[in-house]
């Protein structure tokens, strides 16, 4: 399998495991591998899987469209793209809201990006330190995590601001209040230099791939204010926090709400519970600054449409939302203690290789270090992923220059306490194995 792999796919393929998984189905929570063995996917594809592997409502209705027609693209309409097109803007909390779909993040961003720059007239943009926003040139070029961008040719001219992580940089040491204010003043001092001239910010609430890390709630409408003095727009990248991922709330911006919704939020990832899809919500005088330029031969494809519609009706009747948030909250807490034991438990060792577990409903990071010298450690968050996949549990990792030390858990919203509870079990032996590993 790997020399075959090897032989005619990228190196930077199915990097994970030392030995390449090949899935070959799933079914609720699980998948299985080419040798029929089954684990549980604790990173739901790659937050893809929102509600459930093979859920039937999501079947039944891929096949009952793909009966009927696949594919139209954006020069016809499709039942299922107007309905679902409703749906998302009544849910974006975006006023008077438009939709575009796309196949995937990047081109939501791309999307996002060429409205700002066309609405503003400008091709300067604000991005976050250690962001990702996808792998297109253009969205590659506004990455923050420099080590996805080994170009440094982007059309766009981009400005990276303080605040997307809490944890690391100059302002660490501040407590939230403080951190958000020297975060503002930072971005003032910038746009005192910028001008007027910026077309706008694009941030994750939550960074993903840089991590789960997370800025103080509310950064984001301090930012805002900012922005609004000088015309700039805010896009929100929700691909990774959209559709009630974070148990909180339903959008990553509603942890930021005092300012009111963004002025575009792009999605991908989750409603597609697996197939390709992505889409901007974008005001209407925004949305259509653009004209005829913008069809998308697969964007709105029927099939992909009823796909989400299905998924999407399936998350609300069963408030998946508020069950990321118990369940992640349980899974957080067995985590946490699984890292530092209480003293009631049966004298148990404190995890040395865990600096620290975080996040919002069932976005979970763990962050490792080497236990010998504190030092953030890819090679621990590696250990791990291979432990648990021995144990039967799959799970993910950061990326780029800062993140590949954190594990990444994000279950499909359905997870029950039980799974949960396993997933855990099998995560705590595997860190155990990556610490005697390591020291
Ligand atoms: N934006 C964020 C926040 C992401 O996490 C990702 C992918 O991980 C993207 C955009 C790009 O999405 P895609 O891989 O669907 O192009």
């Amino acid at each position: 399998m790997h020399a075959r792999h090897q032989a005619v796919l990228p190196d930077w393929t199915a990097l994970y495991y030392e030995q390449p998984l090949e899935i070959t189905h799933g079914e609720g929570r699980h998948v299985w591998d080419a040798e029929g063995r089954r684990y549980l996917d604790f990173f739901g594809g790659i937050l893809t899987t929102m509600t459930a592997h093979a859920l039937p409502e999501v079947t039944r209705a891929v096949s009952e469209q793909a009966a009927r027609i696949v594919h139209s693209s954006t020069l016809y309409l499709n039942r299922p793209m107007v309905e679902l097109a409703e749906q998302v803007a009544a849910l974006s909390g975006i006023p008077d809201a438009r939709v575009f779909f796309t196949t995937s993040g990047t081109e939501a961003n791309d999307a996002a990006l060429l409205l700002a720059t066309a609405y503003r007239h400008s091709n300067q943009i604000l991005a976050m330190r250690n962001s990702y926003h996808g792998r297109s040139f253009t969205t590659v070029g506004i990455t923050g995590n420099r080590s996805w961008s080994p170009t440094s040719l982007s059309p766009l001219q981009t400005l990276y601001v303080h605040g997307g992580v809490r944890t690391r940089g100059p302002y660490a040491h501040l407590d939230d209040a403080a951190f958000t204010e020297a975060c503002v003043a930072d971005l003032r001092d910038m746009l005192g230099q910028a001008g007027s001239g910026v077309a706008a910010l694009i941030a994750e609430p939550v960074q993903g791939v840089g991590g789960f890390t997370s800025p103080p709630d509310g950064l984001y409408a301090a930012f805002r204010e900012e922005l609004k003095q000088h015309g700039i727009l805010w896009i929100s990248d929700e691909v990774q926090t959209g559709w009630g991922r974070t148990g909180d709330h339903f959008w990553g911006w509603q942890a930021h709400d005092a300012a009111g919704p963004p002025d575009m939020l792009t999605f991908a990832k989750g409603i597609g519970n697996g197939m390709s899809i992505g889409g901007v919500v974008a005001r209407a005088e925004i949305m259509n600054c653009l004209d005829a330029h913008s069809i998308s031969t697969f964007g709105g494809s029927p099939i992909t449409m009823a796909a989400a519609r299905a998924n999407l009706a399936h998350l609300l009747a069963h408030d998946l939302q508020a069950n990321a948030r118990r369940v992640g909250g349980l899974l957080l807490e067995r985590l946490r203690s699984a890292a530092s034991p209480s003293v009631t438990a049966g004298g148990t060792p404190r995890l040395g290789v865990v600096r620290e577990v975080r996040g919002r409903g069932l976005m979970v990071g763990v962050e490792l270090v080497d236990p010998r010298t504190g030092e953030p450690s890819p090679r621990a968050a590696s250990l791990v992923l291979e432990a648990a996949r021995e144990g039967g549990v799959l799970i993910g990792k950061g990326g780029g220059h800062s993140a590949p030390s954190v594990l990444r858990i994000a279950p499909p919203l359905s997870l029950t306490v039980s799974e949960a509870e396993a997933g855990a079990a099998v995560l705590e032996t595997a860190l155990r194995t990556a610490e005697a590993e390591l020291v």
